[in-house]
């Protein structure tokens, strides 16, 4: 598959772009509307399987709490103006904010006000999804403001027995071995974490939708953090042995440099998939040890699952200024970052489906490539990288080297590598060894 163009790369950007823009002013949570809300308008670009768990129910170590809804909330001041509406921004109700409707002083009222006193014109983000509470966030030049006197608070929510919704999109594949890749869906008005991850996310969907000859089965799934991939984990526990490799992706728009997160073990395919593709781009990015923290690898790490699922992204969540605050917003994000973005996860993608391992037809000794029309360089001249990743390919065709192996090996770009073996394979020179299924398994180095 080409590389598409630079300015197909640059539409597309701009197409997720829109999509952010178009989801940005929800209010996402745990639960509720707002996530409803975005998986429907998820369902424009790929269709989606919607699944409902009531709350309540047991799933794995925890429970599925209530349902969380809000129509509107504001603060009125001492002279009756709106200090603060909920309209504004659905960043201005600390999330699960249990219903409140009463007149309080200043000093009453301050210990619900949250604000960033080191970025006084950021509103933060705030939680608080297992202790009932309720609370207002706003910048910190705000609140210093807010003259003394009495002020009326109103936060018109509800949090009642409902359900957890999570969304699915299930690619099938020649083989049910599974690529799977998680985003978390429930961070209300912020645009890089992680409204570029579902982006990314579901623009791959589409993509890899039209493809034909999957190898693998591709499941992308969009779920609440934590709670939502335990959820998803307790309703598939005898299907997880299925999962060969996984991702989570977040913080996808932003203009940092790439961050790879390794899985637990930190040698499987898809660590050094991830590590080859933003190696041979020539990108310059970081790669961090697992670690257990951050978004749901450390679900599908656990040592009940042990899933080799790493986790993608650019800035890394809560090291840059504007993680979790109004400053993630749709100027911190860019179609061409985006863009990228998607297109580097494309090649890692269809680098994974397309490991195999190869065996030789022709074993002993160096087949002849000329005859075959395979090999047309002048005796003493250098090779192109085609040719010489061909008898990279045949030296390592032994079955128990996958085309991974023989890229890493040779320094050769994969898609260098797999045309070669495509090309030795039409000419009968090759078999693949695991033909049916979907790649080999981790083999050691
Ligand atoms: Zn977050």
């Amino acid at each position: 598959m080409a590389e598409p163009a630079a300015a197909d790369l640059e539409a597309l950007g701009a197409e997720m772009h829109a999509l952010i823009a178009e989801l940005y002013p929800l209010c996402r949570s745990l639960t509720g509307q707002g996530v409803r809300s975005t998986l429907g308008i998820l369902e424009k670009v790929v269709p989606l399987q919607i699944t409902e768990v009531p709350s309540g129910t047991a799933v794995l170590d925890w429970t599925v709490p209530k349902e969380w809804n809000i129509r509107g909330a504001w603060i009125q001041g001492p002279r009756g103006d709106r200090v603060l509406d909920f309209r504004d921004s659905s960043l201005h109700v600390v999330s699960y904010s249990v219903p409140v409707h009463r007149r309080l002083s200043l000093a009453e009222l301050r210990p619900h006000l949250h604000s960033l006193p080191d970025r006084p014109d950021w509103i933060p983000y705030r939680t608080s999804y297992y202790e009932p509470t309720w609370g207002f966030c706003l910048s910190h030049r705000q609140l210093t403001e807010l003259p003394d006197g009495e002020y009326e608070v109103f936060i018109d929510s509800t949090l009642e027995p409902g359900h957890l919704t999570y969304g699915e999109v299930v690619l099938a594949g020649q083989s049910e071995h599974e690529i799977l890749i998680s985003t978390h869906v429930c961070h209300p008005s912020l645009c890089d974490d992680n409204l570029s991850g579902i982006a990314v996310s579901v623009f791959l969907a589409r993509y890899l939708a039209g493809l034909a000859n999957r190898r693998h089965t591709f499941r992308f799934l969009y779920a609440p953090g934590t709670i939502g991939s335990i959820a998803w984990l307790s309703r598939h526990r005898d299907q997880v042995s299925r999962i060969r490799h996984g991702l989570t992706l977040t913080c996808l728009g932003d203009h940092h440099p790439f961050t790879y997160k390794k899985t637990l073990s930190g040698v499987t395919a898809i660590d050094r998939a991830v590590a080859h593709v933003l190696r041979q781009r020539g990108l310059p990015h970081q790669v961090i040890d697992f670690f257990p923290y951050g978004y749901d690898e450390r679900q599908f790490n656990s040592p009940g699952f042990r899933l080799p699922v790493g986790s993608l992204m650019r800035g890394r969540h809560g090291q840059f200024p504007e993680y979790h605050t109004s400053a993630d917003d749709l100027g911190f994000v860019s179609p061409s970052r985006l863009g990228e973005s998607w297109s580097v996860l494309r090649e890692v993608l269809e680098l994974l489906d397309a490991n195999r391992s190869f065996r030789s037809l022709e074993p002993w000794g160096e087949p002849q490539l000329g005859r075959r029309g395979l090999y047309r360089s002048v005796g003493g001249s250098d090779l192109p990288g085609i040719e010489l990743a061909m008898l990279w390919v045949l030296c390592l065709a032994d079955g128990e080297h996958s085309l991974l192996d023989v890229a890493e090996r040779s320094h050769a770009d994969f898609r260098v590598v797999r045309a070669a073996a495509d090309a030795l394979e039409r000419h009968g020179l090759l078999e693949a060894v695991d033909a049916g299924g979907a790649g080999p398994k981790p083999s050691p180095r």
